[in-house]
């Protein structure tokens, strides 16, 4: 901070010089004259008790100026020649008859003294004062006394000079005395000026550097308080006062980290925009959204190469324009995403439009929910229709009459079919609403899985023997492997996978069921040489409703919901259940699950 000569403290140092300086010549012009004038009137009134106390008037009057100026002469010198002034005494004809300066006695008054007083006194009777200087440059004081003779006018006067030298040279030492009383009061002044100064600006200018500090962002500076006054005050103020904006620029800032943390991390993506199309921000999610890094720096005209390019609707010129009109919505497809966008103009105070906020979100997962319940809708609905349509058919056929019996009886069958597989999916579909909604009432209880898996095997075996299909339990059992399931449940399961193989394995195939306890896990598989699943289908065959050759599946009285099933009650177990298959080759369901291992006692024994 440049504390230059139009600081305050300069300006209070020169106001004060300049007080004490008026102050200190009006004093002593004032008090020098007065000095003058007393000193003068003193004198004057000195001389006037001299001439007309002493009683010289009256004896003046009664000599004759012109004859008796021996006798005058000699009454001056015998009562007035110790007196310092100068006493003539002038007749009317203005010669001195008389003086106690003897040079002057028989000289002419009007070429020694001021004639222009003594014959104005002469005229008009009345004593007059006159100061002047003589040739030599001494100040006199000329004082005229009229020697009255009676009535008429004076006869003479009695002329005293006073030598005013003395005064002149008290009044020149009395002026350099103040001159320099005046000098060091202003150099007193100064320093003190200077001090007090200081003073009041010193915490001032702390103030000042705080203040620097504290637009720098540092607030760690107090002020110091030294006094109690007005100053002490304002820095005690001042120190409160950065307190509390310390301790709000804290909260500010705490609210914009809390701000920032929430951008950086929330899932939806968010840009902010200038209405020039500048991007001021764009968060995390936003930036992974549209493919740009983290550490890429945006350029000022970002937005077209960024944000404007993917969909029409995102154009810089659109955007600003439908967003003065409120909010705007739309959905947009890109690079295999579907997203959603939100965008509506912020303002910044005064409610003049700042810029536009674009909410982008990822809704590729949703939307894909969404189709898959409306193809689930078109699935159960397609499903129903086709048995539906035989059914009506058949009756329709014999309601018209004139069908053979034997016949009758075949499209019976067919109507009675169609109604079991109606009831299986609408079964199905039911328990899945069930797993769905958790409504699904569980009896689950500790079991041996071998001796379960043992009884589908014997179950299936007659089935498979139709095809004439070997299967082969390849595990013991003897062993017991305890599991806690839900019995029903799990052999739907098991009876679903191995029916499964049964069905999709030609004629004279193989399927080995094997049961192997590995750790803390039993690993169930299923391992038939079928047809197997083409890879592309892999993925998808625990789906709702998929098939992998839909009209084949179909025609054997399937719908694809078999594996749904059994994965969320594998689930349910805590459970997984995976495939591996090769096309022509053959294909292996493995179902894991938890064993039970009993701590304590039971291990023990
Ligand atoms: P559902 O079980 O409801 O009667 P489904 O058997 O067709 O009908 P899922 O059990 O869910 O349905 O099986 C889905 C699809 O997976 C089947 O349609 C079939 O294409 C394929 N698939 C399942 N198991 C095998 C297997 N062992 N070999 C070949 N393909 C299989
Ligand atoms: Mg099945």
């Amino acid at each position: 901070m440049k504390k230059g000569k139009g600081s305050v403290r300069w300006r209070l140092v020169l106001i004060y010089f300049l007080l004490v300086f008026i102050a200190m010549v009006v004093i002593s012009v004032f008090l020098l004259n007065r000095i003058e004038a007393y000193q003068l009137s003193s004198l004057q009134q000195n001389i006037d008790s001299t001439v007309r106390e002493s009683g010289m008037l009256n004896t003046l009057s009664g000599y004759d100026l012109k004859s008796d100026s021996a006798a005058i002469q000699k009454y001056l010198d015998g009562g007035f020649s110790f007196t310092t002034e100068e006493i003539s005494i002038v007749d009317a004809d203005l010669n001195v008859v008389a003086s106690t300066n003897s040079t002057l006695v028989g000289r002419s008054a009007g070429a020694v003294f001021d004639a222009g007083i003594i014959t104005s006194v002469l005229s008009s009777g009345n004593d007059e004062v006159l100061n002047s200087q003589t040739a030599d440059g001494v100040n006199i004081m000329n004082l005229c006394y009229g020697i009255s003779a009676g009535a008429s006018q004076p006869k003479g006067v009695v002329y005293v000079r006073a030598d005013l030298t003395d005064i002149h040279t008290l009044t020149i030492e009395s002026r350099s005395l103040f001159i320099r009383a005046t000098i060091l009061a202003l150099v007193i002044t100064v320093v003190l000026g200077f001090i007090l100064a200081t003073n009041i600006t010193e915490p001032i200018n702390k103030v000042t550097e705080t203040v620097e500090k504290m637009s720098k962002g540092d607030f760690s500076t107090e002020v110091p308080v030294r006094s109690n006054d007005e100053i002490g005050q304002l820095a005690t103020m001042f120190n409160l006062m950065q307190g509390k904006l310390d301790a709000t620029m804290g909260e500010i800032q705490g609210e914009k980290s809390k701000l920032e943390a929430i951008l950086k991390y929330m899932a939806d993506g968010l840009i902010a925009i200038t209405t020039e199309g500048e991007i001021i921000h764009i968060n995390r999610a936003a930036r992974k959204m549209l493919g740009i890094n983290v550490d890429e720096e945006i350029g000022p005209n970002a937005y077209e190469s960024f944000i404007g390019h993917l969909s029409p609707e995102l154009e810089l010129g659109r955007v600003l324009n439908n967003s003065m009109e409120g909010e705007t919505e739309f959905n947009f497809d890109y690079g295999g995403f579907t997203f959603a966008v939100r965008y509506d103009r912020f303002a910044s105070e005064g409610d003049s439009p700042a810029g536009v906020l674009i909410l982008l979100q990822d809704i590729t997962e949703r939307q894909k929910l969404e189709d898959m319940q409306k193809d689930f809708v078109a699935n159960v609905s397609h499903e129903l229709k086709t048995p539906l349509a035989t059914v009506k058919a058949y009756t329709e056929t014999l309601m018209d009459g004139g069908v053979d019996p034997e016949t009758t009886d075949h499209f019976l069958e067919i109507i009675n079919s169609e109604a079991d597989r109606m009831n299986r999916l609408v079964k199905d579909l039911l328990q899945l609403s069930r797993l769905d909604h958790k409504q699904e009432r569980w009896n689950i209880k500790e079991a041996d899985i071998i001796s379960l898996l043992s009884l589908c095997v014997e179950k299936m075996t007659p089935i498979a023997a139709q095809k004439k299909q070997a299967l082969i339990a390849r595990f013991s059992h003897d062993e017991r492997v305890t599991v806690a399931i839900d019995k029903d449940r799990m052999e739907q399961v098991f009876l679903n996978i191995i029916s499964n193989s049964v069905k999709y394995t030609e004629e004279g195939g193989t399927i080995n069921v094997d049961a192997i306890k590995d750790g803390e896990e039993i690993k169930i598989k299923v391992i038939d040489n079928g047809m197997g699943i083409p890879d592309e289908d892999l993925g998808r065959i625990f789906e709702r409703f998929y098939r992998v050759d839909k009209a084949r599946s179909r025609a054997m009285g399937s719908s694809g919901l078999g594996l749904a099933i059994s994965k969320q009650i594998v689930e349910e177990h805590h459970g997984s259940i995976e495939v591996t298959s090769k096309l022509g080759e053959g294909t292996t369901m493995t179902i894991s699950l938890p064993v039970v291992t009993h701590r304590g006692i039971a291990n023990i024994e």
